[in-house]
């Protein structure tokens, strides 16, 4: 174990698992030394020591150091057999496919005007937004190619769901969501832009709630069913939004809800005509009533959700007035 360990470690070295996820240091000394802002605690001059040769970080801030699974223990609040797991999985072949899979069709969005017009005609027109989400556009018929020519075998393709039994793309003329979770790709959600059916997702597990580690911090969360009503809300300013992709929680996702007791829940799920996005809300409302959480459900007009209540002309200050008469069930 000790030396599987070891070997785990050299595969990511700390530095470059770092700078994957945006943290920039400066050379210190004899460059032997990277310094840079702690990611573990807020600080406006930099105290974070990386020494790429030990493959250790010491922060001079917190007094918090270590190696990467120590780095990953304190920075995703895993346990240490968690954080082996995690690295484990970062270093598979299927979770790279899904990062450079993301990153195509990312690219595809801007080469494709009838997804951008897609977006905009869902009500989605601020490029960080957009950017910052990482939605993306599968046109269909290109991807096979472009994984085979980055060297990932069609066996691994199959098995991931990207492409189909017949060998032709999954996605097609699809706006494409990448489902994170601690800044790991976990699934792909495609939202046809066609007649297709609408949505989609890869034949695995949808993960967490939607970019939960952006959102777990706030005492107020507002739930909603579908990505581009958390995409219109964000872009509205309710960064405090997140998604579970349709009414059903996973059991991983009702553990993430109700992790801090103080939390209060506002429910925004869909206003169908045959009741069903009002009865989950109410279900899941009661559910997290018994657990001790404070819920509420947000009535929006008859018919429509967030996307559509902002397309519909809706303002800020009609989401909030919405928010401040939701009422305990
Ligand atoms: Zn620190």
């Amino acid at each position: 174990m000790g030396e599987d360990l070891e070997r785990l470690k050299q595969r990511l070295p700390l530095l470059e698992y770092l700078q994957q996820h945006d943290w920039t240091g400066r050379p210190v000394g004899t460059g032997s030394e990277f310094v840079g802002l702690c990611p573990l605690h807020e600080e406006t001059h930099p105290s974070f020591y990386v020494n790429p040769h030990k493959n250790l970080f010491y922060c001079h801030g917190c007094g918090r150091g270590g190696d990467l699974i120590r780095f990953l223990e304190l920075s995703l609040h895993l346990s240490f057999r968690s954080s082996v797991a995690y690295l484990r999985e970062q270093l598979t072949p299927s979770a790279q496919l899904l990062e450079h899979t993301a990153a195509f069709y990312q690219l595809q969005l801007s080469r494709h005007p009838e997804a951008v017009h897609y977006l905009l005609q869902r009500g989605l027109r601020d490029p960080a937004v957009i950017e910052e989400l990482g939605i993306g556009f599968a046109p269909g018929g290109k991807l096979r190619a472009h994984l085979s020519d980055l060297g990932y075998s069609l066996e691994l393709l199959l098995q991931t769901g990207l492409i189909g039994p017949q060998g032709s793309d999954a996605f097609c003329r699809r706006v494409i969501f990448p489902c994170r979770q601690n800044h790991r790709i976990l699934n792909l959600y495609g939202r046809s832009i066609g007649t297709a059916f609408p949505h989609r997702l890869l034949p695995r597990s949808k993960g967490g709630l939607f970019a939960w580690e952006s959102v777990r911090h706030c005492s107020h969360v507002i739930l909603v069913e579908g990505l581009f009503d958390l995409a219109v809300l964000w872009q509205e300013g309710f960064r405090n939004t997140t998604c579970a992709i349709g009414t059903h929680l996973t059991p991983l996702q009702w553990d993430q809800l109700r992790d801090s007791q103080n939390r209060r829940v506002d429910i925004v799920f869909d206003q169908d005509d045959n009741q069903a996005g009002q009865q989950a809300a109410l279900a899941l409302a009661h559910r997290l009533h018994l657990a001790g959480l404070t819920a509420r459900i947000v009535r929006l007009p008859a018919g429509q959700d967030p996307n559509s209540f902002f397309l519909a002309g809706a303002r800020r200050a009609d989401f909030i007035r919405c928010l401040e008469e939701a009422e305990s069930p």
